[in-house]
């Protein structure tokens, strides 16, 4: 596997041979590199920093732990505005070296426990960071609680804030606003006929 060094990675080479030892690493990063279905995906953060350790714990195995943090954007779910996400994730992975592993797998040890087989002891990050830090991002984002979002008709920004305005008199949203003071003030403004 070709590492890509525009990674953070952790450098193993020092403890690869020697149980109890340990190595840390630390630093920032504005974007990661990783994989999804087979082809290279790009995460672009803010504040991206990380502080690992890998310690040797014996029969070629290291335990990885530390911290990531990042701020992710994410859409926000009504208005689609792209919205901060603060994440930060505590991680505590167990890995394996196996020298003839050319592309790093979760794989399945005998006790049933996950464990990363890899076999670069220059060990990029890139993949680990990508999946904690998503799978730690909330599943529905919004930029404000109160979020407007959109409208349904002609689709502009209904927050107050966007500065525009719904151009359509039959905008569901602002019928409904309507409504909800006075259920009768909609009839009123009806154009009957005479009869
Ligand atoms: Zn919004
Ligand atoms: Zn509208």
């Amino acid at each position: 596997m070709s590492v890509n060094r525009a990674n953070p990675a952790i450098r193993l080479s020092r403890i690869l041979s020697i149980p109890g030892e340990e190595v840390t690493d630390s630093g920032t990063f504005e974007s990661l590199i990783y994989e999804q279905s087979g082809e290279q995906a790009t995460l672009n953060v803010q504040d991206g920093r990380y502080k690992v350790t890998a310690s040797n714990v014996g029969e070629d195995r290291f335990w990885l732990s530390g911290t990531v943090e990042a701020t992710l954007f994410q859409e926000c779910a009504r208005c689609l505005r792209p919205t901060p996400v603060p994440v930060k994730v505590t991680l505590g992975i167990l890995m394996e070296y196996s020298p003839k592993v050319e592309t790093p797998y979760l794989d399945e040890g005998e006790a049933g426990e996950e464990v990363i087989k890899f076999g670069d002891p220059i060990f990029d990050l890139g993949d680990i960071f990508v999946e904690n830090l998503l799978i730690n991002v909330p599943f529905v984002v919004l930029h404000d609680e109160n979020c407007k979002g959109l409208c349904p008709i002609c689709g502009i920004d209904l927050n107050p804030d966007s500065g525009q305005t719904c151009p359509f008199e039959n905008c569901p949203r602002v019928a409904q606003e309507k409504d909800s003071k006075n259920p009768f003030d909609a009839l009123k403004n009806l154009d009957l006929p005479d009869e």
